[in-house]
């Protein structure tokens, strides 16, 4: 049996001082993924082609033309975790939006991040002002979330670039409200169906106001 590793608070030590709970996923939400990616590939002689929602197949050599594998991804994906603090920026928005949701709700990061780069993305996360708690983990996320929503008696939300991750969220906490949000255009413009109910934001300030209106109650399902 594989051990799935997390790193972080628990969800019943976390602070709890509001009745609303927004939980974020990191990478491509709060922090570009796609662009420094694409900029490491360079670096490494290979591109990845915008052709379909999925980074296996669609990495490929500058030089031969072959696609890199999956090995090779994993290889280069923790170059970028490891080299973060240098490669790796925060959204448009996101802070400014963050300090005004955390008035109103409780904030958390929850990131499918390698969690041994714990310390690493932590450093960041402060340094660029964004403070709040964060939960590496390997295993699902669904199962974070149904455990938050026995603690927060307000509404609760998730913000998810991957729909899988959405969808393995209605799964498990069904009464949790959705967000998709992802930063690259290019990379959405290949999105696969969205559960049903999710809200869609194009950017921080789309994602402020459905988050707002999801913590004062006005709405709950996109
Ligand atoms: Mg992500």
């Amino acid at each position: 049996m594989t051990s799935r590793t997390t790193v972080g608070p628990a969800i019943a030590d976390l602070d709890r001082r509001h009745d609303a709970l927004l939980v974020f996923d990191i990478d491509e939400v709060v922090l570009h993924f796609i662009a420094p990616f694409c900029e490491l590939l360079a670096e490494h002689g290979a591109r990845l082609h915008f052709d379909s929602f999925r980074l296996t197949g669609n990495v490929r050599s500058l030089s031969t033309g072959a696609a890199l594998t999956g090995h090779a991804l994993d290889g280069i994906t923790a170059q970028l975790y490891a080299e973060q603090e240098q490669r790796q920026t925060a959204v448009d928005g996101v802070i400014e939006a963050l300090e005004r949701l955390g008035e109103i709700a409780d904030i958390l990061f929850l990131t499918a991040m390698t969690p041994t780069f714990y310390p690493e993305r932590r450093r960041l996360l402060d340094g660029a002002g964004l403070r709040w708690p964060m939960i590496a983990t390997e295993r699902a996320k669904g199962a974070f979330l149904f455990d938050a929503k026995a603690r927060w008696t307000g509404p609760v939300a998730f913000v998810d670039d991957l729909p899988p991750n959405l969808e393995g969220v209605r799964r498990s906490a069904p009464d949790v409200s959705l967000v998709h949000l992802m930063a690259d255009p290019q990379f959405r413009a290949h999105l696969p169906l969205l559960p049903s109910s999710t809200f869609e934001a194009a950017n921080w300030s789309q994602a402020e106001t459905i988050l707002r209106g999801i913590v004062e109650g006005d709405v709950s399902r996109g």
